[in-house]
């Protein structure tokens, strides 16, 4: 059975089937950080969701191409430019590395393309402009653009894809000028924002007048810029879901670029959100932890990471420093029984476990039973401790299990826990145990890699040459 993934779009699990005719190929967009401020780890479960996926599909051969956008020109952006008396970008750039330092600390693999809102308004007002061509959008008396909801009903399109929504409590025409707003205010949404005096220099030249583009219009925009206007795979938060990806559909779909029988998206899924006390993990409530928080809590980013990978990405999860210290236990176990491996293994080289990976696989295929996955590790690596215990793995084992781990790792970006910095005595004790290799008194070699043990160091050689870590 092959990969099988919930679409948003069908409110089901459905095989996941690449739109590649050769079935190689895999293109994914998720909608990337509004730079206002330093995201939150509820808005990194739903980034580390999209690299865990992203991994996956690796994993199982697929060639990925993955676009992440920086949102860093929308609602909140400006109110914290004329807050700060910034400009635009220098505020916005401290975030974005702010955010991109954050995410590889998560172990995340950098997206291939980060495109920037503000780098692409040449194609917003391109997609703006076919939109107004197909009256599918219109002109406010401030300059703004609107998209209007009856025309593209009119036009045949469905507009309430990724939910339902009432239109009888619609009043038709009615607009909103957020970029956010829920879905019992439904009504035509901006296309394009003309000037007002709080946006300060924040503008740019349009067709319209002076004005900035919407939140919504930017995603259409660098989505079928960097992917084309079909592709595989939309991810984003469950609270991306409506007005956000609703209204993403409809100008692209509506600006009908793709070609006949193709829709815009193919798979839409989205992470349920991360919770404190059973309350969305937000800004707004105040109830939230930056990376940064944690780490100046002595936390390091691979335990947060495998904090975020012990839920299924579509179950809410409670966000405690409890279970960030439980994961931090699990974590240990793991890197323990690897460490012990390694000793063992030595230089010794062997395939992976195909049994314990296909399991691996197996639970992964299923919508990424992340629970399921961990549950057959941890059975394994219970069984390997009990090896170990009973001085039962051999070389070849021990290499055996080490790869399995890494190919399982590929997938999850724990990796190994860091070597400890090793103090000068440590150190020269290495150094006199390669003097004694290399005059073949291989005696005096292994009495000083007993006396490292017992100073709780173990050398590990390396292609690069032996290195001391912590077990
Ligand atoms: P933003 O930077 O506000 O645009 O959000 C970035 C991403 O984080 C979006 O995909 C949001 O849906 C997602 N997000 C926001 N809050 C949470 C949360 N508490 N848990 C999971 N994802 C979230
Ligand atoms: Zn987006």
């Amino acid at each position: 059975m092959g990969l099988r993934l919930f679409n948003t779009l069908s409110r089901s699990v459905e095989n996941f089937v690449p739109r590649d005719p050769r079935g190689t190929k895999v293109d994914l967009y998720c909608c990337g950080p509004t730079v206002h401020n330093f995201a939150h780890i509820g808005n990194f479960r739903t980034f580390v969701f999209a690299d865990l996926l992203r991994r996956y599909l690796e994993f199982k051969g697929y060639e990925v191409r993955h676009v992440m956008n920086i949102t860093d020109v929308e609602d909140k952006i400006i109110k914290g430019v004329s807050a700060s008396g910034a400009g635009l970008t220098d505020y916005t750039r401290r975030y974005e590395a702010a955010f991109l330092e954050d995410f590889r600390a998560l172990g995340g693999l950098l997206p291939h393309h980060m495109p920037r809102a503000t780098e692409h308004i040449r194609e917003i007002i391109g997609l703006i402009e076919n939109l107004l061509g197909q009256e599918l959008a219109y002109r406010a008396s401030d300059g703004s653009v609107y998209f209007s909801i009856e025309k593209y009903r009119a036009a045949g399109h469905r507009y309430g894809q990724l939910l339902n929504l009432n239109f009888d409590a619609m009043r038709v025409g009615e607009r909103v000028s957020a970029d956010e707003y829920d879905k019992e205010s439904v009504a035509d949404f901006a296309l394009w924002k003309a000037r007002v005096a709080d946006d300060g220099a924040v503008s740019w030249p349009s067709p319209w007048g002076e004005g900035r583009p919407g939140w919504h219009i930017e995603c259409s925009a660098m989505s079928m810029k960097w992917l084309g206007t079909s592709f595989d795979l939309h991810l984003g938060g469950e609270d991306l879901i409506f007005p956000h990806h609703e209204d993403e559909i409809a100008q692209s779909e509506g600006a009908g670029l793709q070609a006949p029988g193709e829709r815009f998206v193919k798979y839409w899924l989205h992470a349920a959100h991360l919770q404190v006390d059973g309350k969305k993990m937000s800004k707004s409530l105040g109830n939230f932890y930056t990376l940064r928080d944690l780490l100046a809590k002595r936390f390091t980013g691979r335990e947060i990471r495998s904090l975020l990978l012990t839920a299924h990405y579509r179950a809410p999860f409670n966000f405690t420093l409890e279970n960030l210290a439980g994961a931090r236990t699990a974590l240990g176990r793991l890197d323990e029984c690897f460490a012990k491996l390694r000793e063992i293994a030595g230089e010794t080289k062997a395939a992976p476990n195909e049994k314990v990976l296909a399991e691996f696989t197996a639970a992964m295929d299923d919508d990424l039973n992340v629970s399921a996955a961990w549950g057959g590790i941890f059975d394994w690596v219970r069984e390997l401790n009990r090896s170990l215990e009973a001085a039962k793995v051999t070389a070849a084992e021990a290499s055996a299990a080490l790869a399995t781990w890494q190919r399982i790792d590929q997938v999850f970006g724990v990796g190994q826990k860091p070597d400890a910095e090793a103090p000068p005595e440590i150190s020269a004790l290495l150094e006199k145990r390669q003097a004694a290799r290399k005059a073949k008194d291989f005696k005096l070699a292994d009495a000083i890699r007993a006396q490292l043990k017992t100073a709780g160091w173990i050398i590990e050689d390396t292609p690069k040459g032996p290195r001391l870590k912590r077990p």
